[in-house]
């Protein structure tokens, strides 16, 4: 006999999230299963980690082929697979020199954070700690990562959370010069806003923070663990044109496994010495040649021009779709990243969804998310669109 799972989740489980009532039981491309074999579309992607769908079958060749080699090592010893998706990551952009790798994105954050106190602390000395964060971010859930969260909901409870955190109006370009001052050691931004809302930060925009980082030596960070890693169409969000100082990225990264990663440039690198930051799991072996094989995957022109075709069908897709409720107020994101801004309550939406089989997520108060895998297919859209049509109607005609 199978237990009611449901039951012990409720009985035994920590109650941190607000979980569906259906229990998933495999998955498959885009598609999810639940115990009664309702099929569901999933346009959460374990929020936007599952970037290569359900069963890809080169993970899972990765897998079984490490699963019987090392699977942790300890960061006292040089590691095969570590090295070289280091290496790999290096590649994948002209700016970045280091790698430091992480088990989560609050982890990255964290580790970001830390290195930007150092750097600032060793180039000035004390008093040039002040982070600069946005309204409408997120940034993970450890006390320094939730002290750069914008939502008061997430920090207040925890206080006192790390100190010296200084909040901006995202793309509001004529504050940052009161915003960005000497006493800054770090601006962290997300390029495209997951969890506040899917904003995109405008090239000026970024531009000047960069600018005004250059000015007073602060250091740029991205945070680039949602939207990076082909989910905008390019490998990574942000603008080449605005290049950061240090990126975080996390989620699709391990191809469902955890791993997150601290980029950075070498001007960075040469204030962090032996001793200054670690971990016992992180970039261990076995997690590192799976990463290798989903980031090389992704990280093609072939792939990334179908995430990109596949986006620019779904954005005139949801185009039409706006058209024909005036309940939709605004679509936002980029890439496979969307968002539907719309009047009517959006937990009841993805409710709707559900009885529909359609699998999404919401960001903010007022936004619909959309993160599918990134193998998502023409008729995949034509599928969700038609899903998330009949639950907003159903939503529209029980008011
Ligand atoms: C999910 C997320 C994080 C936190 O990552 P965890 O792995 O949950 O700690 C940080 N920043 C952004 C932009 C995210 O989407």
């Amino acid at each position: 006999m199978t237990p009611d799972i449901v039951a012990l989740d409720n009985q035994y489980i920590l109650q941190t999230y607000g979980r569906s009532s259906f229990v998933i039981e495999r998955g498959d491309g885009c598609y999810l299963y639940d115990t009664t074999g309702q099929q569901y579309l999933d346009c959460v992607a374990g929020i936007a980690v599952n970037a290569l769908g359900y069963g890809d079958p080169d993970v899972t060749a990765a897998i079984s082929q490490h699963a019987g080699g090392l699977l942790h090592l300890s960061n006292l010893y040089h590691n095969m697979s570590g090295a070289v998706l280091a290496k790999t990551l290096v590649e994948s952009a002209p700016w970045i020199d280091r790698v430091f790798f992480s088990n989560s994105g609050a982890e990255a954050n964290e580790g970001a954070i830390k290195f930007a106190r150092r750097y600032a602390r060793d180039r000035h000395g004390d008093g040039k700690s002040t982070v600069v964060a946005f309204d409408g971010s997120f940034h993970g859930r450890t006390m320094g990562a939730v002290a750069i969260t914008a939502r008061e909901k997430y920090r207040a409870p925890f206080a006192p959370v790390m100190p010296d955190v200084r909040f901006g109006d995202y793309n509001d370009i004529d504050q940052l010069e009161s915003l960005i001052s000497a006493d800054v050691c770090a601006v962290v931004i997300e390029p495209v806003q997951g969890e506040g809302g899917l904003r995109v930060a405008s090239l000026d925009y970024l531009q000047k923070i960069r600018a005004l980082c250059d000015k007073f030596d602060a250091l740029l960070i991205y945070d680039e663990i949602q939207c990076g890693i082909g989910r905008t169409g390019t490998i990574w969000a942000h603008p080449a044109e605005a290049a950061p100082d240090i990126m975080t990225i996390a989620k699709p990264l391990g191809g469902g496994l955890p791993i997150g990663a601290i980029l950075m440039r070498q001007k960075v690198a040469d204030t962090i010495h032996a001793g200054d930051h670690g971990s016992t799991f992180a970039g261990g072996p076995f997690v590192t040649a799976v990463a290798q094989v989903v980031f090389n995957k992704i990280n093609t022109p072939e792939f990334l021009q179908h995430v990109q075709s596949t986006s620019d069908y779904l954005n005139e897709s949801l185009q039409e779709l706006m058209s024909r409720h005036s309940e939709i107020t605004e679509l936002r994101g980029r890439g496979l990243m969307r968002g539907i801004r719309m009047s009517l309550p959006v937990n009841d939406v993805r409710e709707a969804g559900h009885n529909h089989h359609l699998l999404v997520a919401t960001a903010g108060d007022d936004v619909i998310r959309l993160v599918p895998p990134l193998i998502l297919e023409r008729h995949h859209v034509d599928e969700l669109v038609q899903k998330l049509d009949a639950a907003i109607s159903d939503v529209k005609s029980a008011r």
